[in-house]
């Protein structure tokens, strides 16, 4: 067998579990948040449900495996957007549903991912949900997403629901540090929100020496030294990830404001709680909250210039 990511293996011993039982619901929902390699487990999953010698992991040598082993098999189906970022289109559902009620080519069970489920569009999910409402026997339904709340209640109603939960603080460090065979700092796993493989890559690419040298220039203009317009322009080269390790930095101070130690936290939040007044740093986190949402919601903005007059508002000006 395939060997899992170790934070796959629970969930994954689950659906072993009620896969050997003959009980694994007809419409099932894995929720995992990026960075979680997730594929590895439906993957997985399917190789075992293809298979005609096992019930809850792949043999490797039927017909079925083989089939699975060379991405041919006819009874299984993995829609994703026809292009990343697009939408799932009615049309692909409406195929989905046509497999779904024909008979197996090779007389086992058909299995049909979607992913993400949430990139579904609501006629798509609606014409889903009616094929969802009469299973047939024979076909299990995997639908993965991020964010089921992105789902209509319809549909989530419809599935189980699986998480895949993150590892622990200490057992990750260890699969990191055995990955990439070098220093895991303590705060690494913390700002890429605790998902493995995100944090697997600020390590292997030295991304925390970016990520030092923003949080010193964030200290120094906070200390009325700074210089903005480069932090601005800095910033603005890979904006999300950048900005929400500042939040994750002014969260952390925050946390030092309440005389909160905790060992994940950031290096830079003693030194900025110690240059910023509690109220100041609390109006500088929600603007920032804001300011990701805006720029996430809405593109064609001009993104240098919103940061900047985010940033010198820490010194009282503006300049919007
Ligand atoms: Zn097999």
């Amino acid at each position: 067998m395939a060997q899992l990511y170790p934070w796959l293996t629970p969930l994954w011993e689950q659906w072993q579990a009620h896969l050997e039982a003959d009980r694994f619901p007809n419409a099932a929902l894995l929720i995992a948040k990026p960075g979680f390699g997730e594929d590895q487990l439906v993957s997985q999953f399917s190789r075992a449900v293809m298979c005609s010698n096992f019930a809850a992991e792949p043999c490797g040598f039927c017909h079925s495996c083989q089939l699975m082993e060379s991405n041919n098999h006819p009874d299984f189906h993995w829609i994703k957007p026809e292009k990343e970022g697009k939408a799932i289109t009615v049309d692909q559902i409406r195929q989905c549903n046509r497999l779904a009620q024909e008979s197996s080519q090779l007389a086992g069970y058909r299995v049909i991912v979607i992913q993400p489920a949430d990139s579904m569009n609501e006629s798509a999910a609606n014409a889903l949900l009616k094929t969802l409402e009469t299973p047939s026997p024979s076909c299990l339904f995997l639908l993965v997403s991020s964010a089921a709340s992105q789902l209509l209640p319809t549909i989530t109603s419809r599935c189980q629901q699986w998480h895949i939960s993150p590892p622990e603080a200490a057992e990750l460090t260890t699969w990191l540090t055995e990955q990439t065979q070098k220093n895991v700092p303590s705060y690494a796993a913390h700002i890429n929100g605790n998902a493995p493989l995100s944090t697997l890559k600020f390590i292997e690419d030295d991304e925390q020496k970016r990520y030092l040298a923003i949080e010193q220039q964030l200290v120094e203009i906070v200390s009325q030294g700074g210089d903005a317009i480069k932090l601005a322009k800095d910033l603005s080269g890979d904006i999300e990830k950048s900005l929400l390790w500042l939040w994750y930095l002014l969260t952390d101070t925050q946390k030092v404001h309440f005389g909160l130690q905790l060992s994940s936290a950031v290096p830079g939040a003693q030194a900025l709680a110690e240059r910023i007044e509690y109220n100041l740093l609390y109006q500088q986190t929600q603007a920032l909250q804001t300011l990701i949402e805006q720029l996430t919601q809405h593109t064609g903005l001009n993104r240098e210039l919103l940061i900047l007059d985010w940033l010198f508002k820490f010194n009282g000006d503006t300049c919007l």
